[in-house]
This record gives C-alpha cells, structure tokens and sequence, in this order.
C-alpha cells in the first residue's frame, strides 16, 4: 500500500507558544484515520501542515509524489455570505466543468441545489458543497476537519455514512478530525489522540481504552 504522507518530528508554533511538538504521522493509501484530542490541542494545526498551508517550526513533511488532496478545512477563508451558488462556488479556486460539477453535487446528494445562494444552505447542505468541492480534484487523500459541526446527530451520521460510501467507491483515503467519538470509533481503521503531541494511536478498541486516551475522554462515548 502507498504512503500518501509521512510526517517526522513535526513541530509548530503562534508567537511564543509551542503548539505542537515532536509529532510523528502517517497516513496510506485507503485507510480511514481519525485524530481526536481536546480543544486547542493542535488537531486544526497538524492539518494545516499536512496539506502545506502552513510551515512547520521543525520537523519535515514528505508527500507521495502527484498527491491529490481535498480539504475541507474547519475554518474557510471564503465568506459564506457571499452572493455565490453552489455551481460557482465549485469554480473555486479553479473552474470546473458543468458535467463534473453536477455528477459531484449528484453524489454527495445535493443536485437540486445548484443554482442555489451558498449562504441559503443549512449546516449539512454547505457541509456536502464543502465535499462536493473538494472531490472534485479526484483526491487520492480526503482531509474533513468537523465537517459534521454543528449538524444533529442524524445529519452527522448521514454525513459519516456519506463518506463511508464514497471511500467504497473511489477508493480514497480519508483522514478527519472529529469530536464524535461515538463515530470516530467505529468508522476509522486508526484513531491518533493528540494533545500538543501524539498521547497515542492505534486501533480504535486499543485507543478508547489506552489509559492517556481515558484520562482525556474518560470511559463515555461522547466526549471533546
Ligand atoms: P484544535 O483544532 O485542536 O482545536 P488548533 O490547531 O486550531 O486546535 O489550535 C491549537 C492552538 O494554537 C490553540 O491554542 C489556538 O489558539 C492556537 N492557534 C491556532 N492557529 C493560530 C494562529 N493562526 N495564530 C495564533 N494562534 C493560533
Ligand atoms: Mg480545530
């Protein structure tokens, strides 16, 4: 199986504060991986160092050469209250065909909404355009930080199950950061727990009960 990321010693950092330190990373080919961890403990962070949109303070980051990415980052640095259909918004950052763009809102289940205003979608419509967008590029590795914030749990297990599909289909691998353990748990192949480092990974029965991964989440399903 191919490695599509392999990340060693990675550190980062705001001004005078460490945020991550020494953090060892990979991700292959097809795999489900999952990084849980508190609030502010870097999961946002590691992501944004794993596609390339910030630099790491040490450390380095080797890519599968020709990796495509999707990311659907936590925060967009596009306006959802622009005037922008959903159509258009799939141009960004660059323009898409109208035959791709229709077979993508197709199967994340949103065709009808094409012509809609983004900012007229609820939570778990803009969430499938956020997907739709970033499938586009045929991703070998999609990356979803809470893509399912703020949706009801039935919308976020629509979503997970979505995403289930979709890696049954294309055969990408799919690394998120999730706060619904409940999901997390039984949908990856490995779950990472970081807190400012990685407190420990594995098979999710071997996380959920490592004792650093219960000191932070304690013994519940829900927790973060
Ligand atoms: P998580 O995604 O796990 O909640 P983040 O990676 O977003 O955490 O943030 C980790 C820490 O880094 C937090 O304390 C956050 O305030 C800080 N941080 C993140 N991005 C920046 C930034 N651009 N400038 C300054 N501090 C930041
Ligand atoms: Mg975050």
């Amino acid at each position: 199986m191919s490695r599509l990321i392999e990340a060693k010693g990675l550190s980062a950092g705001f001004g005078g504060t460490d945020v991550l330190s020494g953090v060892d990373f990979h991700i292959d080919g097809g795999e489900i991986v999952t990084v849980v961890g508190p609030n502010g403990s870097g999961k946002s962070t590691l992501m944004r160092m794993l596609v390339g949109a910030l630099s790491p303070r040490a450390g380095r980051i080797t890519r599968m050469p020709g990796l495509r990415l999707g990311y659907v980052p936590q925060r967009l640095s596009i306006d959802p209250t622009l005037p922008l259909s959903v159509s258009r918004f799939l141009d960004l950052p660059r323009p898409a065909g109208r035959a791709a763009k229709a077979a993508m809102l197709e199967r994340v289940g949103i065709s009808a909404l094409a012509d809609r205003p983004l900012a007229g979608l609820s939570g778990g419509q803009y969430q499938r355009a956020l997907l739709a967008r970033a499938l586009l590029v045929d991703p070998h590795l999609l990356i979803l930080d809470e893509a399912t914030q703020g949706m009801d749990q039935r919308g976020s297990a629509d979503f997970y199950a979505l995403i289930a599909t979709l890696r049954e289909e294309m055969g990408t691998a799919v690394l998120m950061v999730s706060h619904e353990l409940h999901v997390v748990m039984s949908a990856s192949d490995r779950v990472v727990c970081l807190n400012g480092h990685v407190c420990c990974e594995g098979a999710p029965e071997i996380v959920s009960s490592a004792p650093e991964y219960r000191a932070l989440f304690g013994t519940g399903t829900h927790g973060a």
